[in-house]
Parts: structure tokens; sequence; C-alpha cells
């Protein structure tokens, strides 16, 4: 994703911001001679990029809107991880967001910041969608 439709994003942040992120590489390489672009034999670190971008569109409004900063416990439920789409959770980091949902192989996360509220869909070889929400901790859960 280039910087000019992350600035797009940004500035409709009053609607919902929606983003994704995948394993899949999505670098690409020009050729000169022909003019066109075509994906990357080797990757330049779109994941990271992606990630400076999630960042800024997503992360920096969903902390701000809440209240919040990098540290602030977040509970994290899903209610169909999985094959057998069990429910499961457990307590992160703000700053944790991707790293806690990302898997080894291949998968896409799509990301969806509405209001207050994050959340987002996880699609892997295993996973139909596996939906999950991210809210304050609470005392007593742990
Ligand atoms: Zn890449």
């Amino acid at each position: 994703m280039d910087y000019e439709s992350v600035e797009s994003i940004v500035a409709e942040a009053s609607d919902a911001i929606e983003f994704e992120m995948t394993s899949e590489c999505s670098c690409e390489s020009w050729d000169e001679g022909t003019d066109t672009s075509s994906p990357s034999s080797e990757c330049f670190g779109c994941w990271d990029d992606d990630k400076d971008n999630f960042r800024f569109a997503v992360v920096n409004p969903w902390l701000e809107r809440n209240g919040w900063d990098d540290d602030t416990l977040i509970y994290l439920y899903s209610g169909n991880l999985g094959w057998n789409r069990v429910s499961g959770w457990t307590n992160i980091r703000a700053s944790e967001v991707i790293d806690a949902l990302t898997l080894r192989g291949d998968f896409t996360l799509r990301y969806k910041l509405e209001g207050k509220d994050l959340t987002c869909v996880r699609s892997s070889h295993d996973e139909l969608g596996a939906m999950f929400t991210f809210s304050l901790a609470t005392e007593g859960e742990n």
C-alpha cells in the first residue's frame, strides 16, 4: 500500500477504517523495457511497510479514540478459532494487535475500526474467517 492511499484512509477517519494485512508478499518490480510492474521475485519488506502504515492508519486513531496507549492491556477474544471453530481469548498489549494474530503459513488479516471498536477477521487454510474483538481487559480476567 502506498503512502497516498494511507492518507486517504486517514482522511475518512469518521467512517469505518478498513485495513488488510496479508502474509503474501505484495512487492512489485518495475520493468523499464515494457513500462509495467509485476510481482517481484524478492521481497523488499512489504510486511514491515504495511505494519508501519497500519500503525498510522488504524492503531493510532484506535488508541486515541479510546484514550489508551501501547501498554494498555487488551482482552482479545474470538468465538470461532481454527477448523473446529473453538472460542479462545488472551490478554495482549495494545501494541501487539498484529503480532498476536499472525500464523505460520499464509493468512490474511482484515481489520476494521468503527468508532472506538476494532475487530479483525482472519482467514487461513484452517479458518473460514475467525472474528476477533479487542476490548479493554478488566480486573479479574486473567
Ligand atoms: Zn514483499
